[in-house]
C-alpha cells in the first residue's frame, strides 16, 4: 500500500485537489484535477503526472452535483487510477483562520464550528472550503483532516501591524488586517531557506502576482507587513479585484448611487482590477497582447501599485535583502516584472534586463544589493506538507536548513 495525502481547494463551485505520495521523507505528486461547474453542469478532470488525462461529466440524473459528490467522485477516482494508494491525509486549503489560527489544525467536530465563526470574514469562500472539508470527512473517514490557512503565516503581527485607525473596540472583534496568500509565502520562504539560506535569514519582500495578488515583507523568516487586509480586496489592483480604495467610494456608491452590498460587492470582487480598468479581460496576457490603451492602462497601473508597495514595505522592513517575484504574472510576465523592478536602484533593486529576459532564476545584477528572484510557487505542495507534518512525518517539502 502506498499512502498518499490528497489536498484539497474547494470554491463556491469548483473543486481543485492533488495527490501526492509520501515516500522517505520526500512529497512525489501523482496527479492533480479539478471539479468545475458544481451546481450547474459538472465537469470532472485530472492529470497524472505520466501525462495521462481522464475528463468525463458527471452523472446529475439523481442530484445535482455539490461538495460531496465532488468528492466521492475524487474518491472513485483515486481508487480505480491509484489502485493501492491510502489516504492518510486531507489537506485543505482555508482562505480564513481568523485572529486564532497561526498554525495548520488537525479538525475535528469541535474546531469546525469554531471555523464556522469565521465565514462572515470571508463569506465567497470559507463556507465553501467549510463544505469541501465536511464532504472529504464523508468520503475519507479514515484520513487526517487538516486545515491549512491562507491567513495563518501573518499571525505574529503586533497590535498595530494588524490595526485600522478605528475604535479598539472593532479591532478586538475581529475587525483588522489578516493578510492572505499566506501558504505561498511560506512556501516560497522554505525554499529560499534551502537555496539561499543566508538571504532567507534577511530582510525579503515576496510578491506573489497571479490572479489575486499581494505582497509580503518578511524579517528573518516572519512577516511583518502584507498588502492585504481585513478582506482579498486591499492592497494591489487583480485580476477583478480592486486592490486598494478609498472607503469614500464605497460610501458614495451606497448614497449617491443606491448600489446595494450585494452589487457593491460584485462590482469590487468580480468587475474591478484589470478586468475592470481595461474593459477586455482579468488575463495578463490578453491585456499584454492588446494594443487598446484601456488594456496598456490597466497593466500600467498595476505597476505603479506593485511598486509603490514595495516602497512602502521596505520602509517596514527597514531595507531590503532579496526580493522574490511569484505566481502566474510574478514566473512568467517578463515586461511586467521588468517594468516594476526598472528604476529601483535607490533601493538597492539592480534588475539585469537580459537576465529577466531570459527567465533566469536570479535576474538581478552581479553584485546588486537586493537580489531579485523568481520561484515558482507551490501551494498544493505546502499543503500536503503540513498535512504529512500534522501526521508526524519529517518535514518533505525540502530539508530543514536553518
Ligand atoms: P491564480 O491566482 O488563479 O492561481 P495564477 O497564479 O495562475 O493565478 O496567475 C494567473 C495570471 O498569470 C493571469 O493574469 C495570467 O495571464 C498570468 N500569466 C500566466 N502566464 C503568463 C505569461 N506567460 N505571460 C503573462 N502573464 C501570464
Amino acid at each position: 500500500m502506498k499512502d498518499v495525502i490528497l489536498t484539497i481547494n474547494a470554491g463556491s463551485s469548483s473543486v481543485k485537489f492533488s495527490v501526492f505520495e509520501i515516500a522517505e521523507g520526500q512529497l512525489t505528486q501523482l496527479a492533480l484535477g479539478l471539479i468545475d461547474g458544481i451546481g450547474a453542469k459538472a465537469t470532472f478532470t485530472a492529470k497524472k503526472s505520466s501525462g495521462e488525462k481522464t475528463e468525463f461529466v458527471l452523472d446529475q440524473s439523481h442530484h445535482a452535483v455539490d461538495h460531496k459528490i465532488a468528492l466521492t467522485a475524487v474518491l472513485d477516482w483515486i481508487e480505480k487510477e491509484e489502485s493501492g494508494t491510502n489516504v492518510v491525509g486531507v489537506g485543505h486549503r482555508v482562505v480564513h483562520g481568523g485572529p486564532v489560527y497561526s498554525e495548520p489544525l488537525l479538525i475535528d467536530a469541535e474546531n469546525i464550528r469554531i471555523l464556522q465563526t469565521f465565514e462572515p470574514l470571508a463569506p465567497l469562500h470559507e463556507p465553501y472550503n467549510l463544505a469541501g472539508i465536511e464532504a472529504a470527512m464523508e468520503a475519507f473517514p479514515k484520513a487526517a483532516q487538516v486545515a491549512c490557512f491562507d491567513t495563518a503565516f501573518h499571525r505574529q503581527h503586533p497590535y498595530l501591524a494588524d490595526t485600522f485607525a478605528l475604535p479598539r473596540k472593532y479591532y478586538d472583534e475581529g475587525v483588522r488586517r489578516y493578510g492572505f496568500h499566506g501558504l505561498s509565502y511560506e512556501y516560497i520562504h522554505r525554499i529560499l531557506r534551502h537555496e539561499e539560506p543566508v538571504l532567507a535569514r534577511g530582510k525579503v519582500i515576496v510578491a506573489h502576482l497571479g490572479n489575486g495578488a499581494s505582497l509580503c515583507a518578511i524579517n528573518a523568516g516572519k512577516s511583518v507587513a502584507s498588502t492585504m487586509g481585513f478582506t482579498a480586496l486591499d492592497g494591489l489592483p487583480m485580476g477583478t479585484r480592486c486592490g486598494q480604495l478609498d472607503p469614500g467610494v464605497v460610501l458614495y456608491l451606497m448614497a449617491e448611487k443606491k448600489m446595494s452590498a450585494a452589487e457593491i460587492t460584485d462590482l469590487l470582487y468580480k468587475n474591478s482590477g484589470l478586468k475592470g480598468m481595461s474593459g477586455i479581460s482579468n488575463d495578463m496576457r490578453e491585456l499584454e497582447a492588446s494594443s487598446e490603451q484601456s488594456a496598456k492602462d490597466a497593466i500600467a497601473y498595476f505597476v505603479r501599485r506593485a511598486r509603490r508597495e514595495i516602497g512602502g514595505l521596505c520602509a517596514m522592513l527597514g531595507g531590503l535583502d532579496c526580493i522574490v517575484l511569484t505566481g502566474g504574472i510574478g514566473e512568467n510576465a517578463v515586461n511586467v516584472r521588468q517594468a516594476i523592478l526598472q528604476d529601483m536602484e535607490w533601493i538597492g533593486i539592480h534588475v539585469d534586463a537580459e537576465a529577466n529576459a531570459r527567465r533566469e532564476r536570479i535576474i538581478s545584477e552581479k553584485g546588486s544589493p537586493v537580489v531579485a528572484l523568481v520561484l515558482k510557487t507551490d501551494e498544493e505542495r505546502m499543503i500536503a506538507a503540513h498535512t504529512s507534518e500534522m501526521l508526524g512525518l519529517k518535514e518533505p517539502l525540502v530539508p530543514a536548513v536553518s
